[in-house]
């Protein structure tokens, strides 16, 4: 069997989706500025996303909605969009973000260090988010952005967007939400949020890689990152990517449709995994269910490496992750865990868990009987387990 359960790294385009987008590769190919028939046959097609798009996040009419080629481009769009309008020109100094945000907005954040803008980083409580006190505080008017995730990509934990945008714009700074991991999981309304910005990524929703999209209030001004044909009114440039735009607004109106059914099958399979996980002795997982998005588990198994555990799972045709797939690679502990406090051990033992709506109850069952039978072999090995040698990285 293989299942596929790391859905927070990237998902399955929907076939629906893919049948949407075939067209615009062999068919309607023109570059849609050309002012030939060819360009003009995919207006029709483009239009119609637009729409998709703007009605998938409750958009209105005098708001952007720019495409970009993925989420980590939206990210540092805004990131540095704001400081060269704001920061650069002397108008503010400060950009406020938090210790779990994605590498797209931290190392975004860390690089414009070097060009003098004060980070405040905002320390997240034990099930990994910040508290809107933590905002007030920590606000001032030398504050140009506020950029907080709406749920983490690790944990699934929700952050209480709503408030936080209103307490930054009554410090008088503009407001941005990475909302990839929100997508498709639980409902994204701009206007209820109330944000100035908002990022998100096809391919984390069953669309297409390499598209994605910054949401931009009451079309205000933001530095462009790419300049060149004057694309996107100007805003993006770069010849658009018509399969792409078709593919990513048909996986947002399909996810919308979806969202009852993450709430209700989704939830009660990721429920089922959890149940089944937390009578493992010695397992803990990070956040309260309520206040997750419905896909996510972020567990840590005591004495086990996350990496040794994935190596099961994938010897048994599981796909899981040990956190961020942007930093699984160099076996390091999980950044997020060590973020929320968990003490190193912990963080040497994630292992996260991300479903989707392609996910069966056979999956799940035979999920948890793999995770079950990995945990008995690898802790009969295991030498932190049951002593923790002098040196060793993950000692007890
Ligand atoms: C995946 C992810 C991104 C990056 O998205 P890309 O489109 O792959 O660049 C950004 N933020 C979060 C929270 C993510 O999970």
């Amino acid at each position: 069997m293989r299942v596929y359960l790391d859905n927070n790294a990237t998902t399955m385009v929907d076939p629906e989706v893919f049948e949407d987008m075939k067209p615009f590769f062999s068919e309607i190919y023109g570059n849609p500025n050309s002012l030939h028939q060819f360009g003009s046959d995919t207006h029709p097609a483009l239009r119609k996303a637009l729409d998709q798009l703007y009605k998938g996040i409750n958009a209105k009419d005098n708001d952007d909605i720019v495409v970009t080629s993925c989420a980590t481009e939206s990210n540092n769009w805004v990131v540095k969009g704001i400081y060269f309008d704001k920061i650069a020109t002397g108008e503010k100094k400060r950009i406020i973000t938090t210790a779990v945000e994605h590498p797209a907005i931290s190392a975004t954040c860390a690089f414009l260090k070097d060009f003098g803008v004060e980070i405040t980083i905002l320390d997240v409580n034990s099930e990994g988010v910040v508290t809107p006190e933590q905002l007030k505080e920590a606000m001032g008017d030398d504050v140009a952005l506020v950029s907080v995730m709406y749920a983490n990509n690790e944990t699934g934990m929700i952050f209480p967007i709503k408030e936080l945008a209103k307490i930054a714009h009554e410090g008088g700074a503009l407001f941005h939400t990475d909302a990839v991991q929100a997508m498709g999981k639980i409902p994204v309304d701009v206007q209820d949020l109330d944000v100035d910005f908002l990022s998100f990524s096809a391919h984390k929703f069953h669309g297409p890689k390499g598209i994605g999209a910054l949401y931009i209030k009451d079309s205000q001004k933001l530095s462009s990152l790419l300049h060149g044909g004057e694309h996107m009114g100007g805003r993006r440039s770069g010849t658009l990517d018509v399969a792409g735009i078709v593919g990513m607004a048909k996986a947002l109106e399909t996810a919308n449709k979806f969202i009852d059914f993450e709430n209700s099958h989704v939830r009660r399979l990721r429920d089922k995994l959890e149940d089944a996980l937390l009578q493992i002795p010695d397992i803990n997982v990070i956040g309260d269910k309520s206040k997750r998005v419905p896909n996510t588990i972020l567990a840590s198994i005591k004495g086990i490496e996350g990496e040794a555990m994935l190596w099961d799972l994938n010897k048994a045709g599981i796909a899981a992750s040990t956190g961020s797939a942007c930093a699984s690679e160099t076996l390091e502990s999980n950044p997020i865990l060590e973020a929320i406090g968990a003490d190193k051990e912990l963080a040497h033992t994630a292992l996260r868990l991300s479903l989707s709506r392609f996910n069966t109850e056979e999956e799940i069952d035979y999920t948890i009987d793999v995770i079950n039978k990995a945990v008995k072999r690898l802790r009969a090995i295991s030498s932190t387990f049951a002593y923790a040698p002098e040196g060793h990285k993950s000692g007890l």
